[in-house]
C-alpha cells in the first residue's frame, strides 16, 4: 500500500469539479473528440454545473453522462445536462426500472426527503465489460455497502480509482441498507478490501478532494466501520444527522415548525424512530438529533431560525 503524502496528480484527461458536499464531486473525461462526466451534483447545482461543463468541454459535445449510483446528490444535474447537451446517460444496471418509472420511493429520493429532476437513461453499464473514458480502460466494481446497487471505476495502468461513497478521505457514506434490516457493513466491509488488494495511487472519491494515501482512508474506514457496526444504533443515529444535515445543506435556513413537519414525511427518518428511538417522541428526537448538530457547528439556532453552517 502506498504512503506517499505527495498531491493527487490526476491524468489531463480527468478534471474534477468539486462544488462543497451537497452535491457529489463531477469528473470530466477528456475523450479527445468529445467529453464525458461521471456524476452531477445535486439538483439545486445543477445551472452552475451546466456552466462548468460549457467551459470544461472547449466546443466540444458532451457525449455522455456516467452516474456511479443514484442517488440524489450524484444524478440531480442529469436532466438539465441531458436537455442541453443533448448526452446520453448511462447508469448501474440495478435500478434501471425504478428510473425508467420514475419510482421517487425506490430510488429513495421520497424516503430521504430530497429532490431530484426526473432524467431517463439511454444506456447501462455493463458490469463485465471495462468503461472507456478519458481515453483509458476502466474496470467496473461492485460498489455494495452504503447502496447495493453502486459501481466504482478502477484505471489499473494509471492506478486511479473512482471511489463514488465507498471510500472517502476521511470515511464513506451512511450504510443505508442496515437500516431496514438488510445487510450492509459486510458488503461495506468487502468493497474496503477489495480496494486494499487495487492498492490505488489515486482515489477520486465522491465528495472532497482526490487523494494519494489511500492506506491511511481505508484505516479510517475500517475504524470507523467496526465503531459503526459494533452498535447499530451509532449507525441510525448517524444517518439521521447525514439526512438532517443534507436538508439544512439545501435549504439553508428553516423555522423549527416547517422542519418537523419536513421529517414527518421522510421515511427513513420514521424508519429510524420506530427501529432506534421509539421511546421518544419523533419530534423530541429530531430536536436532540438537531442539539447534536448544533454542538458540532454544524447547524445554529438564531432568530427563531435554524440555520445552517458549514
Ligand atoms: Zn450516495
Amino acid at each position: 500500500m502506498s504512503r506517499t503524502r505527495a498531491p493527487a496528480r490526476l491524468p489531463a484527461t480527468m478534471q474534477v469539479l468539486e462544488r462543497g458536499w451537497l452535491s457529489s464531486n463531477s469528473i470530466v473525461f477528456d475523450d479527445g473528440d468529445a467529453v464525458s462526466i461521471v456524476d452531477t451534483g445535486y439538483v439545486s447545482h445543477a445551472p452552475m454545473l451546466a456552466q462548468l461543463v460549457e467551459t470544461a468541454r472547449r466546443g466540444r459535445p458532451l457525449s455522455r453522462i456516467v452516474n456511479t449510483h443514484l442517488h440524489s446528490d450524484h444524478v440531480g444535474g442529469n436532466a438539465e445536462l441531458q436537455a442541453r447537451f443533448r448526452a446520453t446517460i448511462v447508469i448501474p444496471p440495478g435500478l434501471a426500472a425504478a428510473v425508467r418509472q420514475w419510482d421517487e420511493r425506490r430510488l429513495n429520493y421520497a424516503a430521504t426527503g430530497q429532490r431530484c429532476a426526473r432524467f431517463d437513461y439511454d444506456q447501462l453499464i455493463d458490469v463485465d465489460r471495462p468503461l472507456r473514458l478519458g481515453g483509458q480502460q476502466w474496470e467496473v466494481i461492485g460498489g455494495g455497502g452504503h447502496d447495493p446497487e453502486m459501481v466504482l471505476f478502477y484505471n489499473h495502468d494509471e492506478r486511479i480509482l473512482v471511489s463514488a461513497d465507498a471510500l472517502w478521505e476521511n470515511g464513506f457514506g451512511v450504510i443505508f441498507p442496515e437500516l431496514e434490516g438488510g445487510s450492509g457493513f459486510a458488503e461495506q466491509q468487502a468493497v474496503l478490501d477489495r480496494i486494499g488488494a487495487l492498492s490505488p495511487r489515486i482515489v477520486v472519491p465522491g465528495h472532497g478532494a482526490p487523494f494519494g494515501d489511500a492506506g491511511a482512508a481505508l484505516e479510517v474506514a475500517y475504524r470507523r466501520l467496526e465503531y459503526l457496526r459494533s452498535d447499530p444504533q451509532r449507525n441510525a443515529r448517524h444517518a439521521a444527522k447525514v439526512l438532517i444535515k443534507f436538508w439544512l445543506l439545501d435549504v439553508r435556513r428553516t423555522t423549527p415548525e416547517q422542519m418537523q413537519r419536513h421529517f414527518a414525511h421522510t421515511d427513513y427518518l420514521r424508519l429510524i424512530h420506530q427501529r432506534y428511538f421509539p421511546r421518544q417522541d419523533f419530534a423530541q428526537m429530531i430536536d436532540l438529533l438537531v442539539a447534536e448538530l448544533i454542538r458540532a457547528g454544524a447547524a445554529e439556532f438564531a432568530g427563531g431560525m435554524l440555520h445552517n453552517r458549514n
